[in-house]
């Protein structure tokens, strides 16, 4: 008989289990169809500093405080303390607990009043997901949620979605948000009554507000943990310390360390948390260096500057300081320096001249003319205005000369250039290419502090180029090429470095001359100063192994001053943050590469030296790239014996001697002689030869061959005729389409006014040779 109704009874169980079995998952799935989970709500996008401070974080889409809260970033304490005081049962349920609803629901019936207590997290965040009034069958509904929760998250992620929808009152919500607004302090930081507190608040947000009514959240509570201490749940010494901790009636406001930074992640990266390859401690130097500097020289009408500092080894942006200061309206602080286009001045040159030696064409110690030269129309100035008549692409880089630069570019071919620039997402001049001139070596054209610093990142990288590292460890940063471009040799970027190092220089600020590179004055670095046209911009940007730094100074308002020169305005501040941030640097300077090697050269033209240079000098040159170019300056003549007669094959007496004279470029010989500089001269050819004299003939300085010139109609425009003449020549006579038009003293300039559409222009020197070019002129 028991036997039997025992094996009924089992019976029994076996299928209720089996009906609860079958049916419950059914009757769950019909529910999940019907009653799909809420909507999960949006939370705050948080940025972080490398080493995981938090910089900033933004409202949510309906305008909240709502960050998430991972549990690991959260005190242990206030998990505890929250899980005791609302659900201790937490961890064992599976979304509601059947024996605390029993004692409520036997409560609610005999006391006839509302117990909490009942309401586990689970059933607690199905609330916070979708708000209802409160009734039997609501409570219903939220027990279905609470187990469909279950079902559909660990507990871990359960935890995290309650602790970061619990509200705070106001707009804050979730224990990381009132960690940050009432504490101050990330929430891995809170003390044990701080965490207290926190778990207390939520019961009555608008009561308890610490701002509003810290007394009564403080008796909360102390209350709480009485409870705690008689149910021992934190050692006897921690509660009596937090017995003891004040309560300030306080709220923060949401930090916003590195303004621009932020703004600029914010806008170009998606997540909610994300960590960034901001390095604060450099951050913070750079900014009071920048602010502390723009105070010294706000009253020479310069009111703000951008600082970029970039870690060479992973391209990871350091410091980011868009302004000198975001709050300050009148200098339009919340611009953003570092991504405003403006014109670089000088600060391309290095990237030509590292394209002229990689190419092996040039090497340091060649030479290029700095004389008043009409490139088609185009006729630069020095920032001096003085000439040098010739000079070494070293002394013109470290000098920044702008007439040889402008040659060398026209030499090498401004397309070529400017499709380097282009690989190096420099986007202005992308989109302006095709109206883009010679003058973009001289800063005419727009680039931003961003482009420019992360294109010297080629300097110290060995002439590799990547895109910059926003992120820490470059996790999901889509921008930076699996493999860095090679632009230049690693040859080419040495010469290029050890010629920015170089402390004799015009761009040395006057403060600073005279200290030796490596004191505690000069870091040793190299570097590279720009001034804009008008005085706008002020540039220096520099590197050393570890760092690549770029410092623009100026005004929003596009203002000029004349204190903003790239050497007075920009270097003292670029030297600072180099002897802040990396002061003493451990690593050594750039190592000289192994094919990069040295040789003697003529002084005078850097090339090969022939048996007639006399002055020779130690160049650079790049096995097997470089060229191996003899010096042909010198050439033998023939001459009598006191060297004041030239022959040529047709007059040669009996008795002659040989004699190396150099040939110098014709403007340039024409230069020394309007400049008086002494130079080996051709004696005058023999006046008994009957041959016409063969010489090179004149050469047409201006106008410039073939070139096509604009005149406007009305304008009394006038073209300049000049020619550079041969050793011993007097008298230039010009004609205009085959007309007489005048003639002048030999190199001398005199002007015309051209008829439209093509000119032919003649020149004749006084021994009958004579050169004819042609110019197209159009009237508009
Ligand atoms: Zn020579
Ligand atoms: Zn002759």
């Amino acid at each position: 008989m028991i036997k039997s109704l025992n094996k009924l009874f089992n019976r029994k169980i076996k299928e209720r289990v089996l009906f609860f079995f079958l049916l419950f998952p059914f009757a769950a799935l019909i529910f999940n169809l019907l009653f799909p989970l809420p909507e999960m709500k949006s939370y705050s996008k948080e940025i972080y500093a490398k080493d995981g401070t938090l910089l900033t974080a933004f409202l949510t889409d309906d305008d909240k405080w709502r960050m998430y809260c991972r549990t690991k970033d959260i005190s242990p304490d206030l998990i505890k303390a929250i899980i005791e005081k609302e659900d201790k049962w937490f961890y064992w349920h599976f979304g509601f607990n059947p024996a605390s609803i029993l004692r409520a629901s036997i409560s609610n019936l005999i006391e006839g009043k509302r117990v909490s207590g009942a309401s586990t997290i689970n059933m607690q965040l199905a609330r916070m997901l979708e708000p209802k009034e409160r009734s039997y069958s609501n409570k219903v509904i939220e027990l279905l949620r609470a187990v469909q929760i279950e079902l559909y998250f660990p507990k871990d992620k359960i935890l995290e979605l309650y602790l970061s929808l619990l509200p705070y009152g106001g707009n804050i919500e979730g224990v990381k948000s009132a960690s940050y607004l009432y504490f101050n302090q990330p929430p891995s930081r809170l003390s044990l009554a701080q965490a207290v507190a926190l778990c207390v608040i939520p019961n009555n947000p608008n009561l308890y507000r610490i701002d509003k009514n810290s007394e009564g959240v403080l008796k909360e509570r102390n209350r709480w943990l009485k409870y705690f201490q008689k149910n021992s749940s934190f050692s006897s010494f921690n509660l009596n310390d937090a017995f003891r901790e004040k309560l300030k009636p306080n709220r923060y406001p949401v930090k916003f360390t590195a303004p621009h930074f932020c703004n600029f992640i914010n806008q170009n990266f998606v997540g909610r948390e994300i960590y960034t390859s901001l390095d604060l401690s450099i951050q913070t130097k750079s900014e009071n260096l920048l602010w502390n500097y723009i105070r010294r020289v706000y009253s020479r009408n310069v009111t703000n500057g951008a600082v970029l500092v970039i870690k060479n080894k992973d391209l990871s942006v350091a410091a980011y300081c868009g302004s000198a200061d975001f709050y300050d309206k009148k200098a339009f602080g919340e611009v953003n320096g570092i991504k405003a286009v403006r014109s670089p001045g000088s600060t391309l040159k290095p990237f030509l001249f590292a394209q002229a030696f990689n190419s092996g064409a040039y090497t340091s110690k060649m030479k290029l003319l700095d004389i008043e030269t009409d490139f088609n129309g185009y006729i630069p100035e020095n920032f001096n205005l003085k000439f040098s008549g010739e000079v070494s692409l070293d002394f013109a880089l470290v000098n920044s000369l702008n007439i040889p630069a402008v040659s060398l570019l026209s030499n090498i071919g401004l397309n070529n250039f400017t499709s380097l620039l282009e690989k190096g997402h420099f986007q202005t001049i992308i989109s302006d290419k095709n109206t883009l001139g010679l003058s973009v070596i001289l800063g005419g054209c727009g680039v931003t502090l961003e482009e420019l610093t992360r294109f010297y990142t080629i300097f110290p990288n060995r002439g590799k180029f990547n895109n910059l590292n926003y992120l820490k460890d470059n996790t999901g940063n889509s921008d930076m090429e699996e493999k860095p471009v090679k632009f230049f040799s690693e040859s080419a970027v040495y010469m290029i470095s050890e010629i920015l190092s170089e402390n004799k220089r015009p761009d040395l600020p006057n403060e600073l001359s005279g200290y030796e590179i490596g004191s505690s004055k000069l870091p040793k670095i190299a570097w590279k100063t720009g001034t804009s046209y008008g005085k706008r911009d002020a540039w220096a940007i520099g590197f050393n192994p570890n760092y690549t730094i770029g410092v623009w100074m100026g005004n929003f308002n596009g203002k000029g001053s004349p204190f903003l020169s790239g050497a007075e305005m920009a270097v003292p501040l670029l030297f600072d943050l180099f002897n802040s941030i990396d002061y003493n640097s451990e690593e050594r300077w750039f190592k000289k590469p192994d094919e990069l090697l040295e040789r003697e050269v003529c002084a005078e033209t850097g090339l090969l030296p022939s048996k007639f240079c006399k002055s020779l000098t130690l160049d650079y040159f790049i096995e097997s790239i470089s060229h191996s170019n003899y010096c042909n300056l010198y050439k033998e003549i023939y001459v009598n014996s006191d060297s004041s007669i030239e022959y040529c094959p047709n007059c040669l007496p009996e008795k002659y001697t040989r004699a190396a004279y150099p040939d110098y470029p014709p403007e340039l010989e024409l230069w020394y002689q309007e400049n008086g500089v002494k130079y080996k001269q051709h004696p005058r050819h023999n006046p008994d030869c009957v041959i016409k004299y063969s010489g090179r003939g004149p050469v047409i300085l201006s106008p410039s061959e073939n070139f096509e010139y604009l005149v406007e109609q009305k304008s009394d425009e006038k073209i300049l005729l000049r020619a550079a003449p041969d050793a011993g020549i007097r008298i230039h006579y010009w004609y205009i389409n085959d007309k007489f038009y005048d003639k002048s003293s030999a190199g001398k300039g005199i002007f015309f006014k051209p008829k439209n559409g093509k000119n032919k222009i003649t020149c004749m020197d006084d021994k009958g040779s004579d050169r004819t070019i042609l110019i197209n002129v159009k009237y508009f």
